[in-house]
């Protein structure tokens, strides 16, 4: 079963499986908790009606954060937002900084980011600048075949050396039988566009593809905070280091959710099934959430992009992160509009905060993270970082949270 079948079977299960309710288009905008306890969510129906869910136990699987940076291989809801919820219920948040940037995406007539696999340049295909030079060989003996973060500073480099947003990944020496055999739904979707890769190189760039950090999360979904747990790629686990090797998010879904799923239903509180809502406090973001129109800049989007791929982008220095945090600090974190676009907002300048903080504070280059200013990885660095609300950042050598232990022996 490939990708895709496996998605709509999964989907189709939820749907009829009786026990499952799926709120589709609902949107999750806080987490909902007493005394320090996640006793559920804040969510929006998609008529504008603001609803408290509450949950015996939560679980945070609202995915990636690579849709901040603008072109990316992921859908445009990669926002972060799950990070941000977590965040500012007081969960810990670690190795945020390490955003996996994939080398090779085209951007297509719509505007969205298409990933075109690495198995194109292991088929022998060849990386260009726009004016048809090949520049890897000299940037590493590795040449196209190096590592995706070596890839991608290679590319970076040369678009600015050409001052350009894109180079070419040239695939025309290759027999037009060979390139159809091997990648069809490439071949397929830049049709669409009206561009053949038989005869045509494609125009790629690097853009963000995979957060290796997120919510601080023990090796059975647990979070730091009791009750709230978190799988898939808003998880951090540590499992992907500093740079996830390919294809190895599968484990999120496969592994950590299954075991996210039997922990969470191990300790759920069986007191919040049929609670008294009207006794829970509103939170901070429900009280600053107003009927009002969006103050935010209607491109927040693109905004917000221009910030954080110039200051934590592939290749990044104190300088720019520096000056990026200052003009994330000028965005509403919590929600000035109860319109869902700023609620969005709101959210994912949080994540974008966060993912610069942590770039600043790391000053080493790994992995995903590379610092022009700290081009070296040092060993005093090696460990996880962690973001807590009121607390200043700090390292820890394992990922899972030490909470976790006391829900265990709940
Ligand atoms: C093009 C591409 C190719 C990839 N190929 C591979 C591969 O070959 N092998 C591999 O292992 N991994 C691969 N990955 C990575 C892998 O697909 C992802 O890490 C994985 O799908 C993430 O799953 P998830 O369930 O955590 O999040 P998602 O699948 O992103 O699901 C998160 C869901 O939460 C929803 N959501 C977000 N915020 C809110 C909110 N506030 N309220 C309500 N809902 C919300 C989103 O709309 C979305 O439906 C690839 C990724 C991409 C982008």
């Amino acid at each position: 079963m490939d990708d895709a079948a496996g998605r709509v079977a999964l989907i189709a299960e939820a749907r009829t499986h009786p026990r499952i309710t799926l709120l589709e288009g609902w949107q999750a905008a806080d987490l909902l908790d007493v005394g320090g306890k996640v006793i559920g969510a804040l969510a929006r129906d998609p008529a504008g009606r603001w609803h408290r869910l509450l949950a015996g136990a939560t679980i945070i699987a609202s995915g990636g954060a690579g849709a901040l940076y603008g072109l990316t291989s992921n859908q445009p809801t990669a926002l972060g937002e799950g990070v941000a919820m977590a965040y500012r219920a007081g969960a810990e948040v670690a190795d945020i900084e390490f955003m996996q940037f994939h080398p090779t995406v085209y951007r297509t007539r719509a505007g969205y980011g298409f990933l075109i696999t690495e198995a194109a340049r292991g088929e022998g295909g060849i990386l260009r600048t726009p004016g048809g030079e090949r520049f890897m060989p000299a940037y590493d003996p590795r040449a196209e075949l190096a590592p995706r973060d070596v890839v991608t500073r290679g590319i970076y480099a040369a678009m600015r050396r050409a001052d350009s947003d894109h180079v070419l990944l040239d695939l025309t020496h290759m027999s037009r039988e060979r390139i159809e055999r091997h990648f069809p739904t490439i071949c397929a979707r830049l049709r669409e566009d009206g561009l053949d890769p038989v005869t045509v190189p494609i125009p790629v760039a690097p853009a963000s593809h995979y957060l290796m950090g997120g919510i601080r999360t023990a090796l059975d979904g647990a979070t730091s905070l009791p009750g709230l747990f978190a799988a898939g790629e808003v998880a951090c686990t540590g499992v992907h280091g500093a740079n996830r090797l390919a294809s190895n998010s599968l484990l999120e879904c496969l592994v950590f959710g299954r075991r996210a799923g039997f922990a969470a239903t191990a300790q759920l509180d069986q007191r919040r099934r049929g609670n008294d809502e009207s006794q829970i406090e509103p939170t901070a973001f429900e009280r600053a959430l107003r009927p009002a129109p969006l103050v935010l800049h209607q491109a927040w989007r693109t905004d917000l992009a221009a910030t954080m791929v110039g200051a934590a982008g592939p290749l990044r220095d104190g300088a720019g992160l520096r000056a990026g945090l200052a003009e994330l600090e000028r965005w509403p974190l919590q929600a000035a509009s109860d319109n869902a676009e700023g609620l969005t907002a709101a959210n994912a300048a949080l994540a974008a905060r966060l993912i610069v903080a942590g770039a600043l504070l790391r000053e080493e280059s790994r992995g995903g993270h590379f610092r022009t200013d700290f081009p070296q990885q040092r060993e005093a660095w090696h460990a996880h970082s962690v973001q807590a609300r009121g607390r200043q950042p700090f390292l820890v050598e394992s990922v899972a949270p030490a909470l976790s232990m006391a829900h265990a022996a709940d």
